[in-house]
């Protein structure tokens, strides 16, 4: 069985957008308990691989690399860098601080690991490639979705049924990567 009811999330994109192939590079950031890792090695097989980080510890996974750590400190980025050890094929972000209650600060916390996360994968991914993040519904920010329309052919938004419909989240989904790391 999957670790997290999430993981349905993961499996609806990627019935929709075809985002797994067996073979690929993953990097699955906020990643605990590791629900989406263990879709994506279901898919990618014996010769992918998933780096996978988080704030909390996760349990093992065979085959994927789980790292613990804040992907908003350089340390955290550059242990998933080490791990990942040239290009990844997709970037994953389920990424979500705890909720204040506060609307307007949580968007913003919410919207800040996003960009971290797509400035990422900007540097990581290979021509081609994918990134999916948790946003806030209503969508991603002008100056957020106007960059991922120049970096990637397709960029869409979309509310997986598991999505509970009184949530405010939602996920970006970026795919066909211009392929320049710069
Ligand atoms: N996709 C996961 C699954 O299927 O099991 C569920 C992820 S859960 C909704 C969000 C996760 O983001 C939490 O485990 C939280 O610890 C993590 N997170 C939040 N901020 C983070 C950060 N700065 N660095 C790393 N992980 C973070």
């Amino acid at each position: 069985g999957w670790r997290s009811r999430a993981a349905f999330k993961l499996l609806e994109l990627d019935e929709r957008f075809k985002l797994l192939k067996p073979g690929q590079r993953v990097v699955d950031l906020g990643a605990a308990p590791g629900g989406w890792t263990q879709v994506a090695l279901k898919t990618i097989g014996d010769r992918g691989r998933v780096v996978a980080l988080d704030l909390l510890p996760i349990d093992p996974i065979h085959g994927a690399v789980l790292l613990e750590g804040d992907f908003t400190e350089q340390a955290g980025e550059d242990a998933v860098l080490a791990a990942l050890d040239g290009q990844a094929d997709l970037v994953l972000s389920d990424m979500a601080p705890n909720t204040t209650g506060h609307n307007a600060t949580d968007h913003l916390r919410i919207m800040g690991l996003v960009e971290l996360a797509a400035d990422f994968a900007r540097r990581v991914l290979a021509p081609g490639g994918g990134f999916v993040a948790k946003v806030f519904q209503g969508g991603t920010e002008k100056e957020l979705l106007a960059a991922l329309k120049r970096d990637y052919a397709q960029v869409r938004h979309a509310k997986p049924p598991a999505s509970r419909k009184d949530s405010a989240e939602a996920y970006v989904v970026a795919q066909g990567f211009r392929g320049s790391n710069d």
